[in-house]
């Protein structure tokens, strides 16, 4: 079922006293998530990513906007009749029951109409548990898993009834790297699996990329931007999507455009066609220099990392707003850095990792 959100705003009171103008946490989104679609929400700490979801779900009420399951407005419906199922990051199991009787519990309390036989709610939890893979788990207490297997018995309790939407809410922090990856794609396995629209919280960019049809960037309560992941890295909005995307990030220059032509202090870097003359920002993506002789790129070499298949080339350059910049080159490459620190290296620059930007609004050409 899609979701959609309609100018949707949430403003909180202010509590501090010098400055009472209300907290706007959600600020007037609208978007649309499609039918058995997996979307990443994703921004930095206190950008309202919590808040959304907490309206999507029904634990916050808008100050403005309407929130739509499919066709029905559920704006002002509570959040036990809305079908939602939510993972939060504190998977909150219960320590004295069982794992079965974890994910048994929200079927317990269904009433009236929606109340099920006990050999339903039986076929429900070994669905449930099936899906997620812990049957061989089912009389263990959460004390004795792993931080993985605690997770996907969070997630088994969120599917057990069957929700029309999976709000997940940063479910993979308490989990370490490894896990974390393993559990990523589990996720999206199971979303898969079940088709259910899914909204999943992070502020881990690489994460939401990995995983998402779609990712939302927000900033300050504000949708920055909304496109499939390869689709904003590749073609961010403004600054702030280019540098929020991307490990190592993107390398941000003064800039300078002349007739068509980006030049990064005296060195014409790259094409920038259309854009009148003036001064902007340019943001260069690692993987966008290619070491070259005589390419038109002058930096000034600091040192050579490796990275096992790449290295990363670590270099300074005066319009550089970011201090060192850093080159992504493949290791075969790294043979050909032999010259001291301190020398002169120079590369071109692939256009099309390459984003220019207003100086002042930081928008993009
Ligand atoms: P994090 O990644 O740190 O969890 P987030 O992106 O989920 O952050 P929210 O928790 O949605 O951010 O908070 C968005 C903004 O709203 C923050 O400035 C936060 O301080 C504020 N906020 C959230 N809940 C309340 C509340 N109940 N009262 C007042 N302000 C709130």
């Amino acid at each position: 079922m899609k979701i959609v959100l309609q100018n949707l705003t949430k403003k909180f009171p202010n509590r501090n006293k010098k400055n009472r103008s209300e907290i706007i946490a959600v600020n007037d989104f609208t978007f649309e998530v499609p039918d058995g679609s997996l979307v990443g929400l994703l921004g930095p700490s206190g950008c309202g990513k919590s808040t959304t979801l907490n309206l999507i779900c029904g634990l916050e009420k808008p100050s403005s906007g309407k929130i739509f399951f499919g066709e029905e407005d559920v704006t002002n419906l509570p959040p036990e009749n809305r079908g939602v199922g939510m993972v939060f990051q504190n998977y909150a199991l219960y320590p004295h029951l069982t794992v079965e009787q974890n994910i048994l519990f929200p079927l317990q309390n269904l009433k009236g109409k929606e109340k099920l036989s006990k050999q339903e709610m039986q076929k429900r939890v070994q669905e449930a548990a099936r899906l997620v893979q812990i049957e061989e788990l089912m009389e263990r207490r959460p004390g004795e898993l792993s931080g993985g297997q605690q997770q996907r018995v969070a997630i088994a309790r969120a599917l057990v009834k069957m929700p029309r939407v999976l709000l997940l809410d940063e479910p993979l922090s308490n989990l370490d790297a490894r896990l974390r990856l393993q559990t990523r794609e589990e996720i999206r396995k199971i979303q898969r699996a079940t088709g259910i629209t899914t909204i999943f919280v992070t502020h881990d960019q690489e994460e939401a990329m990995s995983i998402s049809d779609q990712i939302v960037v927000m900033k300050d309560g504000v949708i920055q931007q909304i496109g499939r992941p390869q689709e904003v890295y590749d073609h961010p909005d403004n600054l702030f999507v280019a540098k929020f995307l991307g490990t190592p990030p993107v390398n941000v220059f003064d800039g300078t455009v002349r007739s068509g032509v980006l030049y990064i202090g005296d060195d014409p870097v790259c094409p920038a066609p259309g854009i009148p003359d003036q001064e902007v920002t340019a943001g260069i993506r690692p993987e966008g220099f290619l070491l070259q002789e005589d390419g038109p790129f002058h930096c000034r070499l600091v040192g050579v990392e490796v990275m096992g298949r790449d290295i990363s080339i670590v270099c300074t350059n005066s319009a550089a707003r970011t201090g060192q910049i850093r080159a992504i080159v493949g290791a075969s490459h790294a043979a050909g850095v032999t010259m001291p620190s301190g020398s002169d290296i120079r590369f071109s620059v692939k256009p099309e990792k390459a984003a220019i930007f207003s100086r002042e609004s930081e928008e993009r050409f």
